[in-house]
């Protein structure tokens, strides 16, 4: 439209209103999905949990929670051989996701037993993986486990080496970099790196953004990663899929020859390093944001998720949240008419199935009513979504097996669609 043609104050209408128009476009990148109302914890005080090392001098025993990812509220003595430590959650209300995680030692060697204390509400959940400087995170034998007056009790064998006592294994967001950044260096030319946010207290919020040639109308698939700080084995999880992603055979070549991958390992970084049950640091439940945005976090996220889409016409297809509970399963959407990919829970879920015979998945198929990652990828976009839950102690070996098989059937019905 040629504007030397307009008179005047025309011009100045129509200038006015492509600026107010751009303005109104580039301020609503990213719409209010109607939801219900999480439980409000926005004015519940956070526990902050106080750093130190604590000193049984009359037993000889240290305890510290000096370092990323640890949780631990309180010790005291019992007797002459048991100490009990106090677990708190960052804030409540808030789910029994008891997340513990310290480190322990004594000046001679010695057996001891340690008493596990929760406040009102909550219990014992994960079963405690033990490590030293030189050993991975191992599962406690359960002859070291006992329960003591109904309290969650475990046997120790204490030496000045220290050992970790933790929930899960202990995964944190320097951790997380480490693993990404060697993901990064070796595929330049598919994985691009960007910073989408900051989280309340200034952490970054990485993306791993994946394509190979022009990203120009490429459908998108969404992965995504620690919403929720003590869901390790979601995570190992999605580490196993990611990486099968990128195994540079025929399969994902066909793959990223037609798909774009946004990639969010960690939502939650402060939660992740400050040892939370859940919340990040404002104490609100992440993924009972999306749709309100009222979190850093959530808003950096869905914001890169919608600009990203427009600015390459590209459709986001698929949504894969990784979590963890207390069994395998999987949450589906309900809605599937009019969806990107009908036809996909069925197709991937057989697939998965037939590859491991003696596990059959658990599937939740329902529209969420919660303001969750699913049911925004579904109201927004339409897009088929799950929320990937693994148990808490499923054998990690199988954990990435079976996320192998789930990356690699994907590909293959993504790439015949
Ligand atoms: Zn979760």
């Amino acid at each position: 439209m040629n504007l030397h043609k307009f008179n005047s104050p025309l011009k100045i209408a129509f200038l006015s209103f492509v600026l107010i128009s751009n303005v109104f476009l580039s301020c609503s990148t990213v719409k209010h999905i109607h939801a219900e109302k999480p439980i409000n914890t926005h004015n519940k005080k956070i526990y902050t949990q106080q750093k130190k090392i604590y000193d049984l001098e009359k037993m000889g025993i240290k305890l510290s929670n000096k370092f990323d990812g640890a949780r631990l509220n309180n010790v005291t003595q019992v007797n002459d051989t048991m100490i009990a430590v106090s677990i708190y959650p960052e804030n409540a209300p808030i789910n029994n996701s008891a997340f513990y995680a310290f480190k322990i030692w004594s000046t001679n060697p010695k057996i001891t037993y340690v008493q596990f204390k929760y406040s009102k509400k909550y219990s014992h959940r994960y079963i405690p993986k033990l490590k030293t400087s030189t050993t991975k995170f191992t599962p406690i034998s359960n002859e070291n486990v006992f329960f003591l007056d109904s309290i969650y009790t475990i046997k120790l064998n204490l030496t000045k080496e220290p050992l970790t006592v933790s929930a899960q294994e202990i995964i944190t967001s320097t951790d997380t970099k480490n693993w990404y950044s060697k993901i990064i260096s070796s595929n330049p030319n598919l994985v691009h790196y960007k910073t989408v946010g900051k989280s309340v207290l200034g952490r970054p919020i990485p993306m791993l953004d994946m394509y190979t040639g022009n990203p120009k109308n490429k459908d998108i698939v969404v992965l995504l990663s620690r919403q929720h700080p003590p869901e390790v084995s979601g995570f190992i999880a999605f580490q196993s899929f990611l990486e099968t992603l990128l195994q540079n055979n025929e399969l994902s070549k066909i793959f990223f020859s037609k798909y774009r991958v946004l990639v969010f390992p960690i939502v939650n970084p402060d939660g992740v390093d400050l040892g939370h049950w859940r919340h990040n640091a404002n104490g609100i439940d992440l993924n009972r944001d999306w749709g309100f945005y009222r979190q850093p976090e959530v808003k950096a996220v869905t914001k890169t998720i919608v600009k990203t889409a427009k600015k390459s016409d590209g459709k986001v297809v698929l949504g894969i949240d990784f979590h963890s509970t207390q069994e395998d399963l999987y949450y589906t959407s309900g809605t599937m008419e009019g969806t990107t990919i009908p036809h996909f829970y069925d197709e991937w879920f057989s697939a998965i199935d037939a590859t491991f015979p003696n596990y059959t998945p658990n599937e939740i198929r329902e529209d969420s009513t919660q303001p969750v990652s699913k049911g925004w990828f579904l109201r927004y976009f339409k897009a088929t979504a799950i929320t990937y839950e693994i148990g808490d102690e499923t054998p990690r070996s199988f954990v990435k097996a079976k996320a192998k098989v789930a990356a690699i059937e994907m590909m293959k019905i993504l790439n015949e669609k």
